[in-house]
């Protein structure tokens, strides 16, 4: 964050803080991006974002309203037959180039990431990387979405068409600003449709800088437009928008409902990618150094606000003493700190968030779980000011209490004990969310035979979060359906035709 009383300003009026502390300039105002300008509002307006470690202003940033959806649809509808007709090589191409171009712009993402949503450097360089490698595989593929005939009768050719869907609506969370927006822009735009996003209210930054990363790159204006704003106003109007032909939506559950009851008004597909209450379960049989790190990476990445955070870990009796042991003492030692200075673990996203977890704490104790470390902000001067808390153990879980059942999105880890590997099923199985699961054991048939058997989208085995851009993503039961990533997001941004032809004798 660029503090008032540090900050200088150049010419263009933008405000830089110390080099020590940012390498990348901040603009005090951010614009809607439409038809590849920087334009106000128009209502004029703005909102503030903020810098989660510090509680200070970042910026001003243009609030989008129905009007300027319209706009942006408005654009990027007209921008479609350019962008789908264009030869698919080299619509591939400048994908690549934008790829390339983004790993450039690592740094200046990265820290806008950082500044913005909290996160470690580390982790938002990462997340640069991930879309860079998006990127890279549906550029690739643009060129390679065939049809196929169909062998009817000797007197008939028949053979499918794959066409974009139109003009694709993005709704994006704050927990993975770049990433998880673009996830589901690249195959859109791999596949010949042309994109309206809306980030989070809370964290527009990335994708705004973004946006002069892919007009950089050659796509033409308006194959790529961005509101900021809210979500009852600009996030409800683009659901709404007629002219709109797929929504893609990542965030909570209830307003997952929310964007699917408006689709359904213009009868527009939704991919819906909402919460988890991911299972990550240890067997005793399990290497352990490794899964005491891959606990830790489960629900302290990014403070636990991950919606495949593995935040129920289920432990096998015969180890249940000597992991927790291990756990306490790992997990206490985790530092926590200003992204900037990139500790192992960030602040929350916001006060109402963290005090949204706090919340959860204090019910998940009144339900009869034990508070073993944590539950507190920290008291180390650096986390004043910001939404840190600790990293929290609560045992002693009863599968039924609701920090059992409902995402926290937040740095607190929910132990519970297993006997049976049909007693770890059960436990995992029994919830309403079906994201994610984790299975730490030696014995292969195991593995096999839970993974089959859990109600999730996602099974990593002696890890987590594993996987890559090829690696489909998706939701069981609440946590949603249709799949980001591999090929089946392609299958989302398209649309199959059927042409028949009828020969002549
Ligand atoms: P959220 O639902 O509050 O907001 C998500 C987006 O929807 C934001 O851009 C918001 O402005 C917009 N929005 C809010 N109200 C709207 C409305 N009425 N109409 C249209 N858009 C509206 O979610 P959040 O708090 O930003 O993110 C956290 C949630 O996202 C968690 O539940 C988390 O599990 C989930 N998530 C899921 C995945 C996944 O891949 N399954 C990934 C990340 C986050």
């Amino acid at each position: 964050m660029a503090r008032a009383e540090t900050t200088s300003k150049d010419r263009n009026g933008i405000a830089s803080a110390p080099a020590s502390r940012l390498a990348a300039p901040i603009h005090e105002k951010w614009f809607l991006w439409i038809r590849d300008q920087e334009i106000p509002a128009r209502s004029e307006e703005f909102f503030t974002v903020m810098n989660p470690a510090t509680g200070e202003e970042l910026c001003q940033v243009a609030r989008g309203r129905a009007a300027d959806v319209d706009a942006a649809v408005q654009a990027a509808a007209e921008a479609l037959p350019l962008w789908s007709g264009m030869p698919t090589a080299a619509r591939g191409r400048s994908l690549l180039e934008v790829a390339r171009r983004l790993r450039e712009a690592e740094d200046e993402l990265a820290l806008l990431e950082t500044l913005n949503n909290g996160k470690p450097l580390r982790e938002s360089r990462q997340d640069v990387e991930k879309v860079a490698e998006a990127f890279e595989f549906y550029g690739g593929l643009a060129d390679k979405l065939f049809g196929a005939t169909i062998p009817i009768s000797p007197g008939y050719f028949n053979y499918t068409l794959r066409e974009p869907m139109g003009v694709t609506a993005h709704i994006a969370p704050w927990n993975y600003p770049l990433r998880l927006a673009l996830r589901s822009v690249a195959p859109a735009l791999a596949s010949g449709n042309t994109v309206v996003l809306k980030p989070a209210e809370e964290t527009p930054l990335t994708a705004l800088r973004f946006a002069k990363v892919l007009a950089e790159a050659g796509a033409p204006p308006g194959v790529f437009n961005v509101v900021p704003g809210f979500g009852p106003e600009a996030g409800a109007a683009l659901a709404s928008h007629p002219r709109v032909n797929h929504i893609s939506f990542t965030g909570s559950v209830a307003t997952g409902v929310e964007v699917m009851k408006r689709a359904a008004q213009n009868v527009v597909p939704v991919t819906l990618e909402l919460g988890g209450k991911s299972p990550n379960i240890v067997f005793a049989d399990a290497d352990l150094d490794q899964a005491l790190e891959g606990t830790i990476k489960a629900i302290f990445t990014n403070a636990g606000q991950v919606c495949c955070a593995g935040s129920r870990l289920l432990l096998e009796d015969s180890l249940y003493e000597r992991f927790l042991t291990r756990l306490v003492d790992r997990t206490g030692k985790i530092q926590v700190g200003p992204g900037i200075e990139d500790p192992d673990m960030g602040p929350l996203i916001s006060e109402e968030h963290r005090q949204r977890v706090l919340g959860y704490i204090r019910v998940g104790q009144e339900e009869g779980a034990k508070l073993i470390l944590g539950g507190k902000a920290p008291v180390e001067p650096n986390c004043q000011g910001g939404y840190f808390l600790e990293p929290t153990l609560l045992t002693e879980v009863s599968n039924w209490a609701r920090v059992a059942r409902e995402e926290i999105f937040g740095p607190v880890l929910a132990i519970f004990r297993f006997r049976t590997a049909e007693e770890a099923i059960h436990l995992a199985n029994d919830n309403p969310y079906g994201l994610a699961a984790g299975v730490w054991t030696s014995n292969l048939d195991r593995a096999h035979k839970v993974a089959a058997q859990i109600q999730a989208g996602q099974v990593y085995i002696n890890d987590f979060f594993n996987g890559s851009v090829a690696s489909p993503f998706g939701g069981y039961k609440r946590s949603g359906f249709g799949r980001e990533r591999g090929m089946e997001a392609l299958w989302h941004y398209t649309q199959v035709k059927s042409v028949c032809i009828r020969l002549k004798d």
